[in-house]
């Protein structure tokens, strides 16, 4: 597999970075996964904008111009031969030789930038969504800044280890009893025909998927409420999925063991996945 690093493209194995770099001491990095399907990128322009965002949140520069982004993207993808798959992008602050708590200077200190894809054939047909996913509810203890892309993914890693510990797929965190999101996806649940999920905040990350399938969800004239939800509501709901750039729609048909509905994905939440897929690769680039 060829990557990019630092505006070089290596065979994997030859692509290396500092271990000063603040992104693996002290997860001071951003990232964004975009999905490729039909050798095309799906929503590059909604990563661009929110990498750009997280990146001044932390007082970061950009280490290349959006142009160069895609021109990088899609290099890859022609080099790698990626027909279905992801593209991952982390971009950190770098580093000046040594370990300081205070951020180097940006003038002497350039971010680190890499960026790899990975092969995924199923993506799109994928079994895993016309199963369902089994999710289980955990705290989320998670820092308050969840709204900027960070690499921070300890503890929604440790919350799929204890999804698969469970028996289940995935977790969802809960909030001063109310749910937040998925650990690496936004949550939703539906009910007489109502979608319901959180705000917008800097309680979640503020997905490119939501946002697409929130627009697409209100074409097609279902009905969509923002608000706070407990997770004994999602549990009572007729059907529930999540949300993100490399599962597109997942629909979820047992939370914490309660089944629901009749426990295969549910009618919108499948809808919801077809009209994404399909308007999402019409927009693709
Ligand atoms: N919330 C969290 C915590 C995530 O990690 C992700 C995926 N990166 C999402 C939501 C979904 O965001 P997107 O649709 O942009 O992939």
């Amino acid at each position: 597999r060829t990557v990019y690093v630092n505006g070089q493209y290596l065979p994997e194995t030859e692509a290396t970075v500092s271990i000063f770099d603040r992104g693996f001491l002290m997860a001071d990095g951003v990232y964004e996964v975009t999905s490729v399907l039909d050798g095309k990128l799906i929503d590059f322009d909604g990563h661009a904008v929110r990498l750009e965002r997280s990146l001044n949140e932390l007082d970061m520069r950009a280490a290349c111009t959006k142009e160069e982004l895609l021109e990088i993207h899609r290099e890859l993808v022609r080099v790698n031969e990626i027909t279905e798959g992801l593209i991952y992008l982390q971009i950190t602050r770098g580093s000046d030789g040594d370990r300081d708590f205070i951020f180097p200077d940006p003038e002497t200190t350039k971010p680190t930038i890499v960026m790899f894809t990975q092969n995924k054939p199923g993506l799109a047909d994928s079994p895993a969504a016309k199963k369902g996913a089994k999710i289980i509810s955990i705290e989320d203890i998670r820092w308050g800044r969840r709204d900027i892309k960070t690499v921070q993914l300890l503890y929604p890693s440790m919350g799929k280890m204890m999804a698969k510990a469970a028996g289940a797929d995935d977790a969802w965190l809960i909030e001063d009893g109310h749910v937040t999101e998925g650990t690496s996806n936004n949550a939703y649940f539906v009910k007489n025909g109502k979608i319901v999920t959180r705000p917008l905040s800097t309680d979640i990350l503020h997905g490119i998927t939501r946002k697409a399938v929130l627009r697409m969800a209100e074409e097609a004239q279902m009905e969509v409420e923002e608000r706070l939800f407990t997770i004994d509501e999602a549990k009572e709901a007729d059907e529930a999925f999540t949300t993100s750039a490399s599962a597109f729609v997942m629909p979820v048909v047992e939370i914490d063991g309660v089944v629901l509905g009749d426990g295969t994905p549910g009618p919108i939440a499948t809808r919801l996945r077809e009209i994404y897929l399909d308007e999402s690769l019409k927009a693709a680039i």
